[in-house]
């Protein structure tokens, strides 16, 4: 029986990762189990940075960003030494599960992690990028996608008054879901993502998508990996071939990360910290908590690592189509 379960978030901070640590904390204690945060990620575990959490110490934390146990990026959890220094964190804390809230790389560290020591351990998917399979929505999407479409709104003002193409370059790792669907709610001209080859095809259809309809400014989203150099060279590539063009690029990095989490986002979280600490109760070990069609399900870690999420075809029409 788990007694005691030890939750940490890891990788590249969210918003709504607090709610979820909450939802973890007040289910666990509910289920009469006692919950220990652990710091800084794999980090923490590593160093034995542990924490007795009560109900009290997660109120008030649902409406803010960032993570309130910190995250890191932990090199040494990829070695076997790391993970025997971080198991060895676990016995002196009696700890008999863990609950880790990230994206592929804090499960695919926690499913190895899981194997080498058989210990239980439930992901629950905490990413802006939405890229993990298994999963319709993870926790940060929505609040980054709303941040982005604000920015978008705000660049279009000067757009417009300068006659400028403007590119922006967003967030996503290996994937365009942040970029496509932001350029769907921008009313962008054209989204460049890397799971829509040739890019050179899709950057010379994006400097004919709002000029050739006599449009006077254009935004073009770039997702940050799909061209080397990002929306800067896309930029130069374009003022090449049509020097008459004036460009601007935004960058809207860690912006895109930050801010209140959206309501979307709090009742995700939320509803998979409970699911998280129920399948625990339930037996279930290395599973990822998610969300298909406003359903829980759970999802075998090492599917949510392996498989390939991806976009919609009709987002890609719908953005194409709407660009003219
Ligand atoms: P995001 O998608 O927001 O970047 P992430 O969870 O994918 O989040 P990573 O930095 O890739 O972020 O991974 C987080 C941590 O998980 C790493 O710092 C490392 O400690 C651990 N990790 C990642 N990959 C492995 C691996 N192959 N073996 C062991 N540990 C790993």
């Amino acid at each position: 029986m788990i007694k005691t379960i030890g939750v940490l978030t890891s990788g590249g901070d969210a918003p709504g990762m607090n709610a979820a640590v909450r939802a973890v904390t007040r289910a666990g204690i509910a289920q009469g189990m006692e919950v220990k945060v652990i710091y800084r990620g794999y980090k923490g575990l590593i160093d034995g940075e542990v924490k007795t959490f009560t109900t009290q110490d997660v109120s008030g934390i649902i409406p803010r960003g960032g993570t309130l146990i910190k995250s890191a990026r932990c090199t040494e959890f990829h070695t076997p030494e790391g993970r025997k220094q971080a198991y060895e964190t676990l016995q002196r804390e009696h700890i008999d599960a863990l609950i880790v809230i990230g994206g592929d790389g804090t499960f695919t560290g926690g499913s190895l992690f899981a194997q080498e020591y058989d210990l239980p351990v439930i992901g629950i998917p905490g990413t802006i990028d939405n890229d993990l399979w298994g999963t319709d929505a993870t926790i940060g999407y929505d609040t980054a996608l709303n941040t982005i479409t604000e920015s978008i709104d705000k660049l279009r003002d000067t757009a417009t008054s300068h006659e400028r193409v403007f590119l922006v370059e967003v967030m996503g790792r290996d994937a365009g879901f942040l970029t496509l669907n932001a350029a769907i709610a921008g009313g962008c001209e054209a989204a460049i993502i890397p799971e829509r080859a040739p890019i050179l095809e899709q950057i010379e259809e994006a400097i004919g998508s709002g000029r050739r309809k006599s449009k006077n400014s254009s935004i073009v989203l770039v997702q940050e990996h799909a061209v080397e150099g990002g929306a800067a060279t896309v930029a130069q590539m374009i003022e090449k071939v049509h020097p008459e063009y004036s460009t601007r690029v935004t960058v809207l990095g860690h912006l895109q990360r930050g801010g209140s989490p959206s309501a979307y986002d709090r009742i995700l979280a939320s509803r998979m910290g409970v699911a998280a600490v129920q399948a625990l109760v339930d037996g279930q070990r290395n599973v990822m908590v998610g969300i298909q069609n406003d359903d829980i399900v759970l999802v075998p870690l090492s599917k949510a690592i392996h498989q390939k999420k991806d976009i919609k075809e009709d987002s890609w029409e719908a953005m194409n189509v709407l660009s003219i």
